[in-house]
C-alpha cells in the first residue's frame, strides 16, 4: 500500500529552470522514506507541491487517497521546511504550544499535547528555556515536534540534519524511530547518506529533476 503515488510530476519555475522533469514515485504506508540526492535536485520543490506551497506544472496521482492538494488531506501531513527558525525569544514549550494552536488543537488539549510531543524529542527539561539557548539539534527536535501537533499521517522533513553535530543527529534519529513506530510516515529529504537518512526503509535518488534509482538501502549500496 502507498500513502503517495505520483507519475509524470513535472515543474517548470517561472525563469524557465525545469525542476521536475516527469517524477514517478511511490511511497510505501509506514516506515521512513530518504529521498536522497544533491542540492538543485528538485527535492524540496516535490515535497512543496506534495504540501500545495508550489503549483506543478504538471502532475498525477495521489496522497493518502485523494488527488494532490485535496484540502482534507493537507490536514493530515506535518511539515518540517528546511531551515525552519522559530523566534529566539520564544520558549521550546511556547513554540509547541503556539503550533498547536494554530493548527486548531483544541485549547483544553493544547497543554497535554504539547507535553506529550516534549517528552517525546526529550525536551521536557528544557521546554522553559529559550529556543535561542538552543544547540542546533534541539532546535530541530522542537521543530520534529511540532511537525506533530496534528498527529499526522505523514511527515514530511526537508533537510532536517542540516548544521546538526552528530550527538544531535543520533538524538533525531531515535525521534524518526518512535515516529515510524507510531505507524506514521516519515518523508525525508537529504543531501547526504549519513547515519539518520542510514534507518530509511526504502531511498530513491533524484538528480536533476528526475528520480535515479528507488530501492532499500541495502540495493542501492549493492549496484552502485
Ligand atoms: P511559480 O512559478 O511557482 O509561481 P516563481 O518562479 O514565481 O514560482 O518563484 C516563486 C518565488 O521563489 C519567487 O519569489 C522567487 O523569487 C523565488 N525564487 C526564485 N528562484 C529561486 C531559487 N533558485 N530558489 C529558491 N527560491 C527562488
Ligand atoms: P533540492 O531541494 O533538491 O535542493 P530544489 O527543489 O530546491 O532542489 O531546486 C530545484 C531547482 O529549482 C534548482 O535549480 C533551484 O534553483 C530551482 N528553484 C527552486 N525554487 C525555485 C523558485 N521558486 N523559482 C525558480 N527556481 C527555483
Amino acid at each position: 500500500e502507498s500513502v503517495i503515488d505520483i507519475s509524470e510530476m513535472r515543474k517548470r519555475y517561472r525563469g524557465g529552470v525545469e525542476a521536475l522533469r516527469g517524477v514517478s514515485l511511490a511511497v510505501p504506508k509506514g516506515g521512513i522514506f530518504g529521498l536522497l540526492g544533491p542540492n538543485g535536485a528538485g527535492k524540496s520543490t516535490m515535497v512543496k507541491i506534495l504540501l500545495s506551497i508550489v503549483r506543478p506544472s504538471q502532475c498525477r496521482g495521489q496522497m493518502l487517497g485523494h488527488k494532490i492538494g485535496h484540502k482534507p488531506t493537507l490536514a493530515r501531513v506535518g511539515y518540517l521546511p528546511e531551515h525552519a527558525r522559530f523566534p529566539d525569544y520564544l520558549k521550546g514549550g511556547e513554540v509547541i504550544r503556539y503550533v498547536a494552536g494554530l493548527g486548531g488543537v483544541p485549547k483544553s488539549l493544547t497543554h497535554s499535547r504539547s507535553q506529550e510531543l516534549l517528552e517525546m524529542v526529550g525536551m521536557q527539561d528544557w521546554a522553559n528555556r529559550r529556543m535561542g539557548s538552543y544547540s542546533k539539534g534541539m532546535k530541530q527536535r522542537i521543530g520534529l515536534a511540532q511537525a506533530l501537533v496534528n498527529d499526522p499521517e505523514i511527515v514530511f522533513l526537508d533537510e532536517p540534519t542540516d548544521g546538526v553535530d552528530p550527538k544531535g543527529r543520533m538524538e533525531m534519529r531515535s525521534v524518526l524511530k518512535t515516529m515510524k513506530d507510531q505507524g506514521r510516515t516519515v518523508f525525508i529529504n537529504s543531501h547526504l547518506l549519513g547515519e539518520l537518512e542510514m534507518i530509511c526503509d526504502t531511498v530513491a535518488i533524484m538528480d536533476q529533476g528526475q528520480i535515479v534509482r528507488q530501492g532499500s538501502i541495502a540495493d542501492l549500496t549493492e549496484k552502485s
